[in-house]
């Protein structure tokens, strides 16, 4: 029987799959992304023969750990020496302390808002980017980037540091929003193989409420208002597609006590073990019922309730969720 685990990397590659099926449609015959989606079909076909995370050596599961790095590796981390198994152990480790240091203080107040964050890598790494850049100085603007990189481990949570040093580096020139959103994916692009890419959320928001917000492939955000919740959909594809991708800006007013709850797919799409999936709509109605909590509150309620909603089953993508509210 499929395991939730198989099922959930199943639908992941289906995603991927259609993905890839589209920008080969709009790219005419690429080589390396139908080499990549050669790729994806060989990983579904391993769960169909239910050889996924299975070792082609002893025929055993391979270990988690392992598979968080590599989630198609084919032979079990044992059966390398045991200096390989120390190296491994060490880098990975190394990576996740270099990784934490580039996240935000977990609680920030930035003129005229409150931002608050948890972030949740399935192993020890994660490929979900979350920052905030505070104003340079007073009365300048503040940004905010989320997102998702494709695939997982190591390799993601390398795409994820480029996307941070990208953005840092871009958000000191004098660019426009516009601008810098779309400088920015052309670097990722020119950086990365064409199948990488990462959906984002990026926003810029003045201390006045305003909130300039480009979302690229991301899931939607949460715009919570007096209880009311609605969704900002998705105004362009994932960052690092294409090089000369235009991006539409939304523009938004937040008032004293409004909020914005980003989320990465860790959170709607984990199932629980019915196989059903924790999903945005979950997510919107338990919001809209518990939007009096201030952010830290929030984001710990929603946890206990995707924990509650999850019993037990496992988790097997990287988790982040932020808040941002006004109050000013
Ligand atoms: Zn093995």
């Amino acid at each position: 029987m499929e395991t939730y685990k198989d099922a959930a990397m199943r639908s992941q590659l289906h995603t991927r799959r259609e993905q890839l099926v589209q920008a080969i449609t709009q790219t005419g015959d690429n080589q390396q992304l139908v080499r990549l989606l050669q790729d994806v079909d060989a990983a579904l076909e391993r769960i169909d023969n239910g050889k996924l995370g299975i070792c082609d050596v002893c025929h055993e599961p391979i270990e988690d750990r392992r598979l968080q790095v590599e989630p198609f590796a084919t032979i079990c981390l044992s059966h390398l020496s045991k200096e390989q198994q120390d190296a491994f152990e060490r880098d990975l480790e190394l990576a996740s302390a270099i990784q934490r240091k580039l996240l935000p203080d977990k609680q920030e107040r930035i003129d005229g808002w409150e931002v608050h964050y948890h972030y949740e890598p399935a192993g020890l790494v994660s490929g979900d980017y979350c920052d905030l850049i505070k104003p340079e100085s007073k009365g300048r603007d503040a940004y905010i980037l989320f997102g998702d990189v494709s695939g997982k481990g190591v390799a993601a949570s390398l795409l994820m540091s480029r996307l941070h040093a990208i953005f840092r580096s871009l958000i000191i020139s004098d660019l426009s929003f516009h601008q810098l959103v779309e400088k920015a994916n052309k670097l990722f692009c020119d950086s990365t193989l064409s199948a990488h890419f990462a959906t984002l959320v990026s926003a810029k928001v003045s201390k006045d409420g305003d909130v300039e917000i480009c979302n690229a492939g991301h899931c939607p955000p949460l715009l919570i208002r007096n209880g009311q919740v609605t969704s900002i959909s998705s105004t362009g594809i994932p960052v690092g597609m294409f090089c000369d991708t235009r991006y539409e800006l939304k523009n938004l007013n937040l008032n004293k006590g409004d909020t914005l709850l980003l989320y990465t797919d860790g959170l709607t799409e984990t199932r629980n073990p019915s196989g059903e999936d924790y999903s945005e709509e979950r997510l919107t109605k338990f919001v809209a019922d518990n939007h009096h909590l201030i952010p830290s509150a929030l984001i710990s309620a929603c946890l206990a309730d995707f924990n509650t909603f999850r019993s037990g089953a496992s988790k097997v993508d990287d988790l982040t969720i932020m808040v941002l509210r006004r109050n000013g």
